[in-house]
């Protein structure tokens, strides 16, 4: 059926290509006028705002990122850069292009024309106009303001009455980046962009090679060659950001035609590139992350900023989600979450935080008669006689503080206890400034505690002051998502459901399979199997066990080949005696993987039987199921598709708890539909 309607589509299509392809002839002289024209779009920002934006953004920045600071290289760069920029049209923008020492391929733009190319990137181009394509890319970003665009956006949508069109004042910028949480952070709003943004710079981006004199198939050319050359495993980092839109060099082709061709004289590479290349060839490599991951800091370097997605700890008292770049150090009730290069070592062994968050436990003195008596003194008479009074937690926080007064002088209360609320229990908020164990340099810790059975449970985040609005907002996701366990710990803690699906997409490809997945969901596992899951999808049972309660898992099954005597057995005496056993069906191979599903998972029902659908191009088979929910107290479904392959049955489990399965059918429908089988 499928077949028959593309042949007929086809068929229609052929007279019209034709046309078009003798109408582009005819105006090849004109091709000048053809250009794709782009604009940038709806702005709250002015351009002048983009370049504060910029300049703010940049400097976090090169903070975090392992910038090269090699004059040489930044030369070439700028002096490349800028030819490039003088052709990119729009508001102007003062270009400055610095190379940062890191191996993956990758490039970025912030507002108002910061731009920071990868070693990895000069040293897997070419030639010159493959590296100059890159960059024209980039440019174009800036030129038609995506970064800006997205967060106008995503302001708009947020705070939808704010603002009735217009512009911002200025002085504004700050409180609308806030708002929509846009910084210089990997999936940050002004980086990541659409793929409409990316066919536009796609467009952009050729243009600007063209006007320059370069080859302007370059830039699709190192698209293809990076993405090629990654076949099988993890795509560039340069995609994470620039999602690789469909038909990505049929359109820069189309532009090219429209330009009117390869232009004569144009050129593709430099002796300067060709030296640059060797001189960064000839370079000590750049740092790979996992030596930057290790080794407590000295001191030089900031750490990465936090990643937006979190992972989940726990231990007898708390359960806590960190960010995922960050790691758990410590054992029994005392534990430090910091990222790599947050914990200082003074050489003597001794570590101290310079970011992070401490969480341990105080145990108050309640057996001191002064204090005893300071209370019954408060009360009225006759009351609290009887027995000691319950200690307040003010007053195990006073003791806490004195203690770590006595180890770190320099300590100092700029914001005395406030209450709030933590782990669905009261408790205070207070704010010291003490020196951190980095030179020169004060840092702010904001001590929350609350009274727990055990004893006085404290957090401790640690930042310096200077960066440390940067990482209170992950500090305050830390104290939100704390649940206490101990030993009086009543009813289980509520989950908080995972956001939503995004409706953009990420796209996935592994030996067997490409799929694309919502965009805030991560892929985890390897090999064959891979789960797609909602940062919170993911539940930890605290035995070292994982299990999906929101997301995809996608893997391998092997059938069991049936025995030939048992399919003897039940063909006629005539029949079949000499054959081979008959060929195994997706419908018997999906039988056994659901025998073998129920062997470790004793609940779970097949509520509505196979149904033959399409998945990638072949005939797969629909299940539904039910099953327990890791989540407590929930049924999820399970919609299972699965799909023979040469390599075995491939199947797809879809999971949610019954009750948010609406919400996350139609991202599961995308997903499938978007499925594309690799393997032989
Ligand atoms: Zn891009």
């Amino acid at each position: 059926m499928t077949k028959v309607h593309a042949r007929k589509i086809q068929g229609a299509l052929h007279p019209a290509l034709a046309v078009v392809a003798v109408l582009s002839l005819l105006l090849a002289p004109a091709a000048q006028a053809q250009r794709t024209q782009l604009k940038p779009g709806w702005n709250l920002f002015s351009p002048q705002q983009d370049v504060e934006i910029g300049t703010q953004v940049s400097a976090d920045a090169e903070r975090q990122l392992p910038m090269w600071n090699n004059a040489r290289v930044d030369r070439y760069l700028n002096d490349l850069g800028r030819r490039l920029a003088e052709k990119a049209p729009g508001a102007k923008y003062p270009y400055q292009f610095k190379a940062v020492n890191d191996s993956a391929i990758n490039a970025f733009a912030l507002p108002g024309g910061f731009l920071y190319i990868n070693r990895g990137t000069m040293e897997a181009a070419d030639n010159e106009a493959q590296l100059a394509g890159v960059m024209a890319h980039e440019i174009a970003h800036v030129a038609l303001r995506h970064g800006t665009n997205q967060a106008s956006k995503a302001y708009v949508a947020q705070v939808p009455l704010a603002i009735l069109g217009g512009q911002l004042g200025s002085g504004s910028t700050g409180a609308v980046l806030a708002q929509v949480g846009a910084g210089f952070a990997v999936n940050s709003l002004l980086l990541k962009y659409s793929r409409d943004a990316e066919r536009q710079a796609d467009a952009l981006g050729t243009q600007i090679l063209y006007d320059s004199g370069y080859d302007p198939r370059a830039m699709a050319q190192f698209f293809d060659k990076i993405q090629a050359e990654s076949k099988g495993g993890q795509p560039p980092e340069f995609f994470s950001s620039h999602p690789n839109p469909e038909n990505r060099t049929k359109l820069v082709n189309l532009e090219v035609d429209r330009l009117g061709g390869n232009p004569r004289g144009s050129h593709t590479d430099s002796d300067d590139f060709r030296d640059i290349k060797r001189y960064a060839q000839s370079q000590p490599a750049a740092p790979q992350k996992g030596q930057l991951a290790s080794a407590p800091s000295t001191g030089s370097g900031r750490p990465q900023l936090p990643s937006s997605s979190v992972q989940r700890f726990e231990n007898e008292l708390v359960r806590i989600e960190h960010p995922e770049n960050w790691r758990a150090h410590g054992q029994g009730d005392a534990v430090t979450f910091a990222p790599a290069g947050g914990i200082i070592a003074d050489g003597q062994g001794n570590h101290a935080l310079a970011y992070g968050m401490l969480v341990n436990v105080y145990e108050p003195h309640r057996d001191d008669n002064d204090q005893d008596d300071y209370y019954r003194r408060l009360q009225p008479e006759g009351w609290g006689q009887s027995g000691a009074p319950a200690l307040k937690v003010a007053q195990a926080t006073d003791q806490l503080i004195e203690e770590l007064r006595r180890s770190n002088p320099q300590m100092r209360v700029i914001q005395q206890h406030e209450r709030i609320w933590i782990g669905g229990e009261r408790g205070l908020s207070t704010v010291l400034t003490n020196d951190s164990p980095l030179a020169n340099t004060r840092e702010r810790n904001w001590l929350v505690t609350v009274l727990r059975p055990e004893g006085l449970l404290f957090f401790v985040a640690v930042a310096p002051e200077r960066e440390f609005d940067s990482y209170n907002r992950v500090f305050e996701k830390m104290f939100n998502s704390a649940r206490f366990l101990g030993t009086t710990s009543s009813a289980p803690p509520p989950i908080e459901r995972p956001d939503l699906p995004s409706t953009r997409v990420q796209r996935f490809e592994n030996r067997l399979v490409r799929i694309e997945h919502p965009e805030n969901w991560r892929a985890h596992g390897q090999g064959d199997a891979v789960t797609f899951a909602p940062p919170g999808g993911i539940i930890a049972d605290g035995q070292g066990n994982r299990d999906v309660a929101y997301g995809m898992i996608v893997n391998l099954y092997q059938p069991q080949e049936q025995r030939r005597d048992y399919y003897q057995n039940l063909q006629s005496e005539d029949y079949g005696q000499g054959s081979a056993p008959p060929a195994m069906t997706v419908e018997r191979a999906t039988d056994q993987l659901i025998e073998e599903l129920r062997q470790s998972n004793p609940q779970l029902r097949v509520i509505q039987g196979r149904q033959g659908i399409r998945i990638g191009g072949e005939r797969g088979l629909s299940t539904v199921l039910t099953n327990d929910s890791p989540l407590a107290n929930t049924r999820e479904r399970n919609w299972l598709v699965t799909v023979l392959r040469p390599e075995g049955l491939l199947f797809f489990i879809a999971v949610a708890p019954e009750g948010d399965f609406q919400d996350y059918n139609g991202a599961f429908e995308n997903m499938l539909t978007s499925a594309r089988f690799v393997g032989n």
